[in-house]
């Protein structure tokens, strides 16, 4: 009999293969599984007649499978159509299975559900989850989880399904009092009942979910209160303040720092003189020039005899950051390394004796700066880009790779994302701030409109007349999957309409589903002017830097959060021309979301952006905002939860007094595996 803390293999129906797709979206014990949470709620009581489908909702359809067949385009697919007396669809299968397609075949009446698209031949849904019949779908709202390539919504909520029945019963209450308990709550967000509070539901308000996010916030909050207590204990090796090396630096900039950059610049190297291991974010909108922040930090090290490593999210920035350091850092005299997980065999080796003797004074990596053989020479200080993509565990691994068990590297952690100042505090608990408040002059402002989706033709042509005069565009496709697959999807289907409608115009795509050396090379290509508009999924969302880019359209605006909109833009508007940014909705637009699409048009503040956010967002509008700009929490929205911080930071506080056994048990509960961050 598996229990709460056995591994997923002991789950009924888990083998070797299933676990290894479960392990990539963190779950690697039935626990894992009891604690992996809806995304959303999809409310499928309602049957939609085809005829009626829009492009863009996700509707429950029910009719009579005809014309199964494959289909070879671009990519092989396995098209289908539903028909009802009202209308038909067209149902695309990329991944099948022929036993699928004999299914299909014989199916004769389904009831489906999926988001409908404009496909290559009309209107379509991706991988539609369909069953025969019409008793399957329930009467109540269907969660909506996180998954993974092969591992369909149906799947993952049969696999929660049988850990409820298997295990939910013995899962360790760790906040005796809480109301619900845990077992209760576990189960109402899983398998919410008929009778409960739909309303509430869907907005994250319910009682079992507000009983959950209270208990993420208190592990969050613990785990940043022992590292900061971690932190106090050890050492650091305190710097002498810059030198020749950062004065260099600097007149070969090209250009003077902001006032803005002065000071934070000065508070970092002040920290950084201290024996007390620095401990501190750096803010920054989206082309505030925190680059050059890092290096100035990073050379200040490398003249105390330190060696740096800088950490990015993803293989393009980290790559991005390479070649700006190597640039700036090699007429210095001053060698830089880099390692990814690309970096493979011989030029690995190379890469990490060069490290591990101390020739590379700078270290310029992804997450793959964590590994086992990675030994760094007198490491002095880590710089982690890009926040929000990164957890509380990855900052603790970093800091395994310290000189011996008593010296920690200082730490600066840099942000794009604009946190409103009432948040700051409660985030970042164990941190010092320094906020860049400033642009680096002579940047032209976005020019930034609010267009229905009804007049691409029209945005189209303009795309047309920026490429023809020597710009370059981005089209992006959002979508609020969880699959990274459809998005994908998705994001071909339009490369491929546009590349049509734009002949002669090369048009690039990237997405998640490509390969690190695939997006690479396409970045490469646009960045090199050799793409003209590039298709992207929000995978380009962070730092990517390509000046001559001055034209962005948005897709499903009205779908995303302000700070990743914002996040977004900032792609555009970094070399000289004038820069536009398109944010198309479909229509209609509901009053909440027309006032925040408003705020985007009326300024590029990201401060100002997060504040608005925080103060017209109702909590109802939550639903199907994606909040990827925000910190990866699996169930606590801090807007909506931020009234429980004082008791969060009590409970917690107790709790570590108390009980640090529990405490533990909590940590492990919650905080996301370092396994399942390294997939970003
Ligand atoms: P972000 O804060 O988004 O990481 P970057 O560091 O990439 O911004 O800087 C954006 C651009 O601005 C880069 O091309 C950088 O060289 C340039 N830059 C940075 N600081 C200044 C400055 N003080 N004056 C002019 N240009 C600057
Ligand atoms: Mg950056």
């Amino acid at each position: 009999m598996p229990t709460a803390q056995s591994g997923i293999l002991s789950l009924r129906g888990v083998g070797p293969a299933m676990a290894e797709k479960l392990e990539r979206v963190g779950i690697r014990s039935t626990t894992d599984l009891l604690f992996h949470l809806p995304l959303r709620y999809e409310d499928r009581t309602r049957v939609t007649p085809i005829g009626q489908a829009k492009v863009g909702q996700s509707v429950v359809l029910e009719g009579e499978v005809i014309n199964v067949q494959v289909t070879f385009g671009r990519r092989r697919s396995l098209l289908a159509h539903l028909k009802d007396p009202s209308g038909v669809i067209g149902l695309r299968f990329y991944h099948f299975s022929r036993a699928q397609q004999a299914n299909l075949e014989q199916a004769g009446h389904i009831r489906c559900y999926g988001e409908v698209r404009r496909g290559a031949a009309g209107m379509e849904i991706y991988h539609p989850e369909y069953s025969s019949g019409t008793s399957h779908l329930e009467e109540t709202l269907t969660p909506v989880y996180p998954t993974t390539e092969g591992l369909t919504q149906q799947r993952m909520r049969s696999l929660v399904a049988r850990a409820l029945d298997q295990a939910g019963k013995q899962l360790e209450e760790l906040l005796p009092g809480q109301v619900p308990g845990i077992v209760e709550a576990i189960h109402q967000v899983h398998r919410p009942s008929p009778d409960d509070d739909v309303e509430a539901l869907l907005d994250g308000t319910h009682p079992a979910q507000q009983r959950l996010a209270f208990e993420e916030l208190v592990a969050h909050h613990t785990s940043l209160r022992l590292v900061r207590e971690e932190v106090s204990r050890l050492a650091a090796y305190p710097l002498n303040p810059p030198g020749e090396k950062t004065t260099a630096l600097l007149a070969q900039l090209g250009f003077d720092l902001t006032d803005a950059q002065r000071r934070v610049a000065a508070e970092i190297a002040s920290d950084m003189q201290h024996d007390l291991p620095m401990l501190r974010l750096l803010q920054g909108d989206v082309g505030s020039g925190k680059t050059v922040i890092a290096a100035l930090a990073a050379v200040n090290a490398v003249e105390n005899g330190l060696q740096a490593a800088i950490m990015a999210p993803t293989e393009i920035l980290a790559e991005q950051h390479f070649i700006n350091f190597s640039n700036w850092l090699t007429p210095l005299g001053i060698s830089t390394s880099f390692l990814s997980g690309k970096v493979k065999g011989k030029r690995r080796q190379q890469e990490l004796s060069l490290i591990e003797s101390g020739s590379a004074g700078v270290v310029v990596g992804t997450h793959a700066l964590f590994q086992q053989d990675v030994r760094f020479n007198r490491l002095g200080l880590v710089i982690i880009d890009e926040q929000h993509r990164f957890g509380v565990h990855q900052r603790l691994a970093l800091r395994e790779k310290g000189e011996d068990g008593n010296t920690l590297p200082h730490q600066l952690v840099m942000t794009a994302t604009p946190i409103p100042r009432t948040l700051t505090m409660s985030l970042y608990a164990d941190m010092d701030c320094s906020i860049i408040d400033e642009l680096p002059p002579g940047r032209t402002p976005i020019a930034t409109s609010v267009l229905p989706d009804a007049r691409r033709d029209e945005i189209v042509e303009r795309v047309r007349d920026a490429c023809h005069g020597g710009a370059q565009a981005y089209w992006v496709c959002t979508l609020i999957e969880e699959s990274e697959v459809i998005e994908s999807q998705a994001a071909e289907a339009t490369a491929t309409l546009l590349a049509e409608a734009l002949e002669g115009l090369s048009v690039g795509l990237v997405h998640g589903r490509m390969t690190a050396a695939q997006k690479a090379d396409v970045m490469q290509s646009f960045k090199g002017g050799d793409i003209d508009l590039l298709v992207a999924t929000t995978v380009i969302e962070v730092g990517v830097d390509v000046p001559n880019a001055s034209l962005m359209i948005i897709e499903n605006a009205e779908r995303l959060g302000l700070a990743q909109l914002h996040q977004l833009r900032g792609r555009v508007g970094r070399g000289s021309r004038e820069s536009y940014c398109l944010l198309l909705y479909r229509p209609p637009l509901g009053q909440t979301s027309r006032l925040r699409l408003n705020v985007m048009r009326e300024t590029s503040d990201g401060f100002r952006i997060a504040e608005e956010d925080l103060r017209i967002r109702g909590p109802g509008e939550i639903l199907g905002i994606r909040q990827s700009g925000s910190l990866n929490f699996r169930i606590a929205e801090l807007v909506r939860d931020n009234h429980m911080l004082p008791a969060v930071k009590a409970t917690s506080e107790q709790l570590l007094a108390t009980d640090r056994p529990r405490a533990q048990k909590l940590l492990q509960r919650w905080l996301v595996s370092p396994e399942k961050l390294s997939q970003v």
